[in-house]
């Protein structure tokens, strides 16, 4: 069986509003193992260590060479989680996995839709990098669930890029589309609710339940071949609520991954 690779970009050098999300892959992995749990995704499959192929967090000094780490890391087809790190990684991760699989649909949840020209005077801003993906043409089709932030700006840019936005007001289960492979699916936490989710910097109230989001996962039945869990901020994390929740993630997503090779 092919392994799946692991990563995790310790980067929050693109925070616009806190830092913390640096720290936050080594905390991941620790309650991915902590005997609280076990390795057991809801789909009956064991997402035990040795289904990784796992290359170890990495402390990117400038942010491109994320795109490098990542490349490197990346056998041919493999696919990769990563643990991120901001938003902001999901531009140079996507360019890499780009390179071994072409272009790709993406389903984004998030409670913003990251589409911001620049942030702030940066363009690689964690504010921006669906901006960046779209105008390289790095994916066919972006899917934004759980937006609830949309400015005039984002939403000129949706339109220009043709994003396809569902808004959290009008979510139903089976808002979701199907997708065609290669599927990645980028997952910001703060697309949760803060009542669910307290380990982030950008509180938005009204977003989605844990529940839900294991759901959203559960229900896609694309090949998956890269995805990313961005944001988490230990500093503002509660008894590991959202540690472990986004070990949660890890393993739904990694076993979808696995339910369809
Ligand atoms: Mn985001
Ligand atoms: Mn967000």
């Amino acid at each position: 069986m092919a392994k799946i690779t692991l990563q995790g970009i310790a980067y929050d050098g693109k925070s616009s509003f806190m830092k913390g999300p640096a720290k936050a892959p080594p905390i991941i992995r620790h309650h991915y193992r902590s005997d609280s749990s076990n390795y057991f995704a809801e789909n009956g499959t064991e997402i035990s260590p040795e289904i990784f192929d796992d290359k170890g967090d990495y402390e990117p000094i400038e942010y491109f060479d994320i795109e490098h780490i990542t490349f490197g890391n990346m056998n041919d087809y493999s696919k990769i989680i990563t643990l991120g790190g901001d938003h902001s990684i999901s531009y140079p991760v996507v360019k890499a996995v780009h390179q071994i699989h072409g272009p790709m649909d993406i389903l984004h949840v998030d409670a913003h839709s990251d589409l911001y020209d620049s942030f702030e005077g940066d363009r690689y801003s964690h504010a921006c990098p669906f901006a960046r993906i779209m105008e390289e043409g790095l994916a066919r089709r972006l899917v934004q669930v759980g937006i609830r932030t949309l400015s005039d700006h984002q939403r000129a840019q949706a339109k220009k890029f043709g994003v396809e936005i569902i808004p959290m007001a009008d979510f139903k289960p089976n808002s979701i589309p199907d997708f065609n492979a290669p599927l990645y699916i980028s997952l910001d936490l703060d697309a949760l609710d803060p009542a669910y989710a307290p380990g982030i910097s950008h509180y938005e109230p009204g977003g989605f339940s844990s529940r839900q989001v294991i759901n959203i996962i559960n229900g896609i039945n694309t090949k998956v071949i890269g995805a990313d869990i961005v944001e988490y901020n230990p500093d503002r994390d509660i008894n590991g609520i959202t540690a472990m929740l986004s070990a949660k993630l890890l393993k739904e997503i990694s076993a979808k991954m696995l339910e369809i090779p």
